[in-house]
């Protein structure tokens, strides 16, 4: 989106990186910063400050940052020069945030420079983040041109992410917070409002007259290995569905906003959420799936089951993998189902959304599949960025006979240069104080109750997950879920 993008109204800043020395920040958020720093966005004067524990120094820090966030730069798109002037805007302050003492040494290396914007990026435990806040806030660091952004998991349920809120909003106000979904960073998830609200065709077909259903798939072929105390704490639902899922639904199915201003999309957005049927008692167990992955193979070799990570109780009963059906109760989308579905160990990774339309009211034409596949939009968000509309043409030949191709946007193609990564738009968001991209309370609560029963009636009715093997696109009720409507699940 142009705010983001525009190399225009650049101004200096103070990025503080807490978990400065963590996965994200070496995996992602670095990175990120370094290729806006290529692209002339970063201002001058704008600095980096990388908060943890470990005792560093700047020097130390570059040289860890060299060996640890350089690898995730791809050689073809790594300037060293670049590189070295960007290190320069790198500074490190190893300092406990469990202590007082540590917010006064941060307090020393923000002094004077009030009036710049002020990013307190919370890449730690959700434990810590009532921590920082306090401490900042105690330590008088923020400013009115403060942000403090922060990734799921936010809360395990409404009751906890209530309170994850309350102590945010007792340092911050709503619109100094920044609540991640880095989904929503990424290029195609930005080019489905681009195609749904800049052209003026996709707009009459957008409804329950034309679409039959859609499909929302998000498949990691990772299993659980080296986060298994973590995710069996948590389960696919907690994990993909309250956030990632939901979040791509709702930009699919939103109405248009008046403009794109945070609030007028995000004002948008929540309808939808309030607008998803309760999916309680008896209802959630008909249209859910629960499923956990046991041992299987890929073409590269075998792999172990979920129970059979170390750090996995061997009774575990933590999904691996979700199916839900749907439903939005309004005028634009009354009966279309929407299948959800995310899994750990499934076939490929991949993240799509498919669009089905209805097939036409009656054909003159023959086509080799009687037409069994209507006109779909495909919209890949992995493992590349892509978006085709598959339509019938007539192949070539002196009998009429019609065939489904692909009309194909590969953004490589059209725009030739190097794809951002979503967390290189949401830093400079972040940076420039815009919220279209992050999630606001109310949204977070109404995905929290919604997503709260479905888990409340899998206890109450011990729905136990079924098992999938690995490398496979989860247990065979999936596709029950899907086919007892006369659906079924996109394949390539
Ligand atoms: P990590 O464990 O790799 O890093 C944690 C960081 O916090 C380290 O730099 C550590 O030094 C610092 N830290 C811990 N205790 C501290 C203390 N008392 N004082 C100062 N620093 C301290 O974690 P991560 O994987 O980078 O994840 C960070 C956050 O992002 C978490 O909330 C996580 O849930 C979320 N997240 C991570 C990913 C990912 O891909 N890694 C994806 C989605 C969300």
């Amino acid at each position: 989106m142009k705010n983001s993008a525009s190399p225009v109204d650049q101004q200096p800043f103070d990025f503080i990186l807490f978990g400065g020395t963590g996965d994200l920040a070496m995996r992602k958020l670095l990175p990120a910063l370094y290729f806006r720093h290529c692209e002339g966005q970063l201002a001058e004067g704008g600095r980096i400050i990388a908060v943890a524990r470990r005792d560093y120094n700047n020097e130390s820090f570059r040289e860890l940052m060299e060996t640890d966030a350089r690898i995730h730069i791809p050689e073809a798109d790594f300037d060293a020069a670049a590189w070295q002037e960007f290190l320069q805007r790198v500074f490190y302050l190893p300092i406990d945030v469990t202590t007082v003492e540590g917010y006064s040494d941060l307090g020393d290396m923000l002094a004077g420079r009030e009036e710049l914007a002020r990013v307190f990026y919370l890449s730690v435990a959700p434990n810590l983040f009532s921590v920082i806040c306090n401490g900042v806030d105690e330590a008088g660091l923020i400013t009115e041109q403060s942000r403090v952004a922060l990734e799921k998991p936010l809360g395990r349920d409404q009751e906890t992410a209530e309170q994850i809120n309350d102590q945010l909003a007792a340092s911050f106000n709503e619109k100094q917070i920044f609540r991640i979904d880095h989904y929503l960073g990424k290029e195609a998830v930005q080019n489905l409002m681009a195609l749904r609200f800049g052209n003026a065709l996709f707009e009459p077909l957008w409804r329950n007259e034309r679409i039959s259903d859609v499909q929302i798939t998000i498949a990691e072929s990772l299993g659980a290995e080296g986060r298994g105390a973590f995710y069996d704490q948590t389960g696919a639902l907690r994990d993909m569905v309250q956030n990632h899922l939901l979040q791509l639904l709702v930009i699919l199915a939103m109405e248009p906003p008046v403009s794109i201003d945070p609030d007028a999309v995000r004002d948008e957005k929540i309808k939808v959420l309030r607008a998803l049927k309760p999916l309680v008692g008896g209802d959630a167990i008909e249209n859910t799936v629960r499923g956990q992955y046991k041992a299987g193979a890929y073409a590269d070799g075998a792999v172990i089951g979920y129970r059979d990570n170390e750090d996995v109780p061997s009774e575990s009963k933590t999904e691996t993998f979700v199916a839900i059906r749907a439903e939005i109760a309004s005028w634009r989308w009354e009966g279309v189902p929407f299948f959800l579905r995310t899994g750990k160990r499934m076939e490929s990774k991949t993240t799509e959304i498919i669009v089905n339309f209805k097939k036409v009211p009656h054909s003159i034409f023959e086509t080799a599949d009687g037409f069994s596949t209507p006109n779909q939009l495909i919209i890949r968000l992995q493992p590349e960025e892509s978006i085709r509309m598959r339509i019938y043409v007539k192949a070539w030949g002196d009998d009429i006979q019609l065939q489904p191709v692909h009309l194909n946007l590969d953004f490589n193609d059209v725009f030739k240069k190097r794809q951002m990564i979503a967390y290189e738009r949401l830093c400079m968001d972040l940076i420039r104080g815009n919220q279209t991209l992050f999630m606001r309370r109310d949204e977070v609560a109404a995905a929290w109750a919604w997503i709260d029963p479905i888990r409340q009636a899998w206890e109450q009715h011990n729905v136990t997950p079924k098992p999938y093997t690995a490398g496979t696109w989860g247990p065979a009720a999936a596709n029950a879920l899907i086919s007892r409507e006369g659906f079924k699940w996109y394949e390539e």
